[in-house]
């Protein structure tokens, strides 16, 4: 099939050169040793915006997974990448931000017509990923291990080495954001295999070429593409597969972990979550109404740390949801390419139905539709921004991540009630605090059960940060130096002196 059949006309007016050429190819494989191949079967790839399919990629088997990691574990034992001199693993990281920055516009466009993140976001993400090599590119460098107090008779080395061959699955919602999942394991000296999600294929196959250009040897990063049960289920339980890294939902999680018993295998988990913004009567509201919308509309709620449960202190409960609801009225959605454009679709006509489903459970529950509710339009997957009031936290909506522009509004009387129905959620990614009361935003800081608290902001993210989740959120970080630890493991070296 070419690209001409696939690429209707409307969307090729905005696409910029690099992405026509790069879409031209019509059909993606895997990347595997250096290596574009593919397998029997494809599945199709659709522009959330309109329904329509616009490129096909290799449906991996668990045959393409073993190739796979057999090239990775090559790398890793010849040590191609893992003993080249930390400077020059350095060098061939930051070529790789470079090239990142030189292939923006196509990284942005295909997650656009990929995933369907509207401009902005899609900017957002490419920065992320790229500010993530930046941070990582200077740790080669400084990976260290020590000289631990020992008996007289010896001396002890404490090494830092590698773990191996890394494992990394991603969900669809951020797909160019894959250097930020891939770096760190790479500047440890790491080899890896990169699954991405089906949903979104592409930007990973980008990504992994990127490498090769820097400079990073073939089979240090492969890249297989299709279905979760299929390609990531062999990736879990593959031998030679030393660690994972999932990012995605707690359900996938609790599979992988069991795949992952039966060798041990290390796994580090970032999971959902249901994330509480707690606004107190005391809060700057003018700001806080924009913000704390905002935090849920972006990339039509399908962030991890979307903060959909909403707690409002009763005194200002009817001003902030008016103010919320008079600024969400009037968010225009469309496809990302519009220039206008301010929110987008959902990635695809399951994550579609999920949405509704639980719309219509608010509704039957009791809850109060009181901005938007349905599906807009008729082509593509888009969901209007959607505000339930007379939400209580035992509420179907209120407890389950829905991965949708979908807010709850709970209202709460006191600062421990506040933090008992926050904390009262199984999952623990992150919580919002809007308030001015200094001592207050301390004590809730302490108090919230959340991987990250942020106060009078919201999904700050920065490389040298740990970000990750507490309870069904998950276990492990990424970023910062703490994602370094999932990453790397210390061996002792014992040396008889006397
Ligand atoms: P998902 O769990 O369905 O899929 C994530 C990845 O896992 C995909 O690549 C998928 O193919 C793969 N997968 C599916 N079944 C598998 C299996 N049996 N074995 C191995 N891999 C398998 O999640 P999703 O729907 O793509 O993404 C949405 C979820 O991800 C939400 O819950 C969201 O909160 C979460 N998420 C979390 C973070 C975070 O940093 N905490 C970031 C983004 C998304």
């Amino acid at each position: 099939m070419t690209t001409e059949a696939l690429v209707k006309p409307s969307l090729d007016e905005h696409l910029s050169g690099a992405a026509k050429a790069f879409l031209a190819e019509g059909r993606f494989g895997h990347l595997i040793d250096g290596e574009t191949c593919f397998s029997d079967e494809t599945f199709a790839v659709y522009d959330p915006a309109t329904g329509a399919e616009f490129a096909r990629c290799a449906a991996g088997t668990a045959k393409d997974v073993d190739r796979a990691a057999r090239a990775a574990r090559a790398a890793f034992d010849d040590g191609r990448w893992r003993n080249l001199d930390p400077l020059e693993k350095e060098r061939r990281l930051r070529r790789l931000s470079q090239l990142i920055s030189q292939n923006r516009d196509l990284l942005m466009d295909i997650d656009v017509i990929d995933g369907g993140l509207v401009r902005a976001y899609s900017e957002f993400i490419v920065n992320f990923g790229q500010d993530a090599v930046d941070y990582y590119s200077g740790w080669p460098t400084k990976l260290h291990g020590s000289a631990p107090a020992c008996p007289p008779d010896v001396v002890v080395q404490e090494v830092r080495e590698p773990v191996g061959v890394v494992g990394i699955i991603t969900p669809w919602n951020g797909p160019s954001a894959a250097p930020a999942a891939i770096v760190p394991a790479l500047a440890c000296g790491n080899s890896v295999v990169l699954k991405p999600a089906e949903q979104t294929p592409l930007a990973a196959i980008i990504i992994g070429r990127l490498c090769l250009e820097a400079g990073i040897p073939p089979g240090v990063v492969n890249v297989v593409q299709g279905k979760g049960e299929v390609v990531g289920q062999a990736l879990v339980e593959h031998p030679l597969v030393d660690a994972i890294g999932f990012t995605g939902s707690g359900e996938t999680g609790r599979r992988i972990q069991a795949a992952a018993a039966p060798r041990l295998k290390r796994v580090s988990m970032e999971l959902g979550g249901k994330s509480p913004q707690l606004v107190f009567d005391d809060a700057d509201l003018d700001s806080a109404a924009t913000a704390v919308a905002n935090a849920v509309w972006g990339h039509s709620g399908q962030v991890c740390t979307a903060g959909t449960r909403v707690l409002v202190q009763r005194g200002i409960h009817d001003e902030l949801v008016a103010e919320m609801v008079a600024r969400s009225r009037s968010i225009r959605l469309g496809s990302g390419f519009a220039k206008d454009t301010q929110m987008g679709p959902l990635v695809s006509e399951e994550q579609l139905n999920r949405v509704r489903r639980y719309v219509d459970i608010g509704r039957q529950e009791g809850a109060e539709v009181v901005l938007g509710g349905g599906r807009h339009g008729q082509a593509g997957f888009f969901h209007e921004p959607t505000i339930f009031t007379g939400v209580n936290n035992g509420m179907t909506i209120a407890r389950e991540e829905i991965f949708g522009p979908v807010m709850t509004v709970i209202p709460f009387d006191t600062e421990a009630e506040a933090v008992a129905i926050a904390n009262d959620s199984d999952f623990g990614l992150a919580a919002g605090v809007w308030t001015r009361d200094l001592s207050r935003a301390h004590r809730l800081s302490q108090d919230l059960r959340a991987g990250t608290v942020w106060v009078n902001t919201y999904q700050r993210v920065y490389p040298s940060i740990p970000y990750g989740g507490m309870k069904q959120s998950g276990y492990g970080r990424n970023l910062g130096a703490a994602s370094l630890e999932h990453l790397t493991q210390i061996k002792t070296v014992w040396l008889k002196i006397r």
